[in-house]
């Protein structure tokens, strides 16, 4: 039977209508990236074709000579660095000069490597490079939320084969994250304790939609998955800046993110994805939010009723969702 059921940190109802689901299998497959070559040398974001991405803010060097990550001014950004973020205009045509940072982090300098099919250590520098662009983003005054992703295929909205991801930085707060600070807020209020705090012990207490867990962090499904196998990852330790997570914790986000994207990859044949690392705006005090990440499965398109509703159709239960991801897991550990 059809249920709503409503996403306390998002504020959405969702539809769980598990009538409307199809088998993992039927879920669309994009060319898997082994298919590629390890090196294509009309790709900008290749070794030996560094001239062609626009200027270099940091790289990371990797053994072979080579870097391992690299860091670069978006060529086509969608925000420009040399603006103040003045405000003008009236109730009607608020506007703000286009002022931000758009950078795109080169994870690996592999034309054919998903993150998931690079070794731990190299996980790890992906991630520490994601800290490092954070920290020193963070002390730009203009800058009042950062947001680092990773769009991965086509239907994720990549137009670059070479796996990357991207930092965007605004001088504000969209209405999303807006909405989500009013509830941790008011739940602290009310509560004097952290909302996601909270949930993580709920989650841990019920097990039904956890899916792996190691010393640091712990991931799940949430209660009300706006779409199939969408999963969080959450930091056990309380922080409300991605830039405050300890360096010592790097080795436990790079485990839990693999094995995560690996279970969807194996379950679903290598679907297209998006991850998120949602971070509290840069004056939030640290005790009002708790950062973590989302990873999306892009199965399923947007269509007329979200749009119209802002209410979204999950054809999965994330019970039975986060038990499949749980199994395939389980094997990957025995395999070692
Ligand atoms: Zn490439
Ligand atoms: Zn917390």
């Amino acid at each position: 039977m059809p249920e709503f059921r409503f996403n306390v940190l998002t504020q959405e109802w969702v539809i769980i209508a598990t009538e409307r689901a199809k088998r993992p299998m039927a879920f669309a497959v994009t060319q898997p990236q082994a298919e590629l070559p390890p090196l294509d040398p009309t790709c900008p974001f290749c070794p030996g074709n560094e001239h062609m991405t626009s200027l270099e803010v940091a790289r990371t060097p990797g053994n072979r000579g080579i870097w391992q990550t690299r860091v670069i001014k978006n060529k086509f950004p969608a925000l420009s660095e040399d603006i103040q973020p003045d405000q003008d205009g009236d109730f009607f045509q608020t506007h703000i000069n286009g002022f931000g940072i758009h950078e795109v982090i080169i994870d690996s300098p592999y034309h054919n490597r998903r993150i998931t099919d690079l070794p731990f250590c190299d996980i790890e520098t992906v991630l520490a490079t994601y800290l490092a662009r954070y920290r020193a983003v963070e002390r730009d005054p203009r800058v009042r939320h950062i947001i680092i992703f990773k769009n991965n295929g086509e239907k994720a909205g990549s137009s670059l084969a070479h796996p990357h991801s991207q930092l965007i930085a605004t001088p504000l707060i969209s209405g999303q994250i807006q909405t989500r600070l009013e509830v941790t807020k008011r739940y602290l209020c009310e509560h004097s304790r952290c909302l996601m705090c909270d949930m993580l012990e709920r989650e841990r207490s019920q097990n039904l939609r956890v899916i792996y867990e190691n010393e640091h962090f712990i991931s799940f499904l949430p209660y009300a998955a706006l779409s199939s196998f969408h999963t969080w990852i959450f930091p056990k330790t309380h922080h409300a800046h991605f830039g405050s997570m300890d360096d010592a914790q790097i080795p436990d986000l790079a485990n839990i993110l693999y094995y995560v994207l690996k279970s969807q990859e194996k379950l679903l044949n290598h679907p297209d994805f998006n991850f998120v690392i949602r971070s509290a705006p840069t004056d939030c005090p640290d005790h009002a939010y708790h950062w973590y990440m989302s990873i999306i499965p892009r199965l399923s398109k947007t269509a007329g009723f979200e749009i119209g509703s802002n209410i979204y159709i999950n054809s999965s239960l994330p019970e039975h969702n986060a038990l499949e991801l749980r199994n395939v897991i389980d094997t990957l550990k025995q395999l070692g």
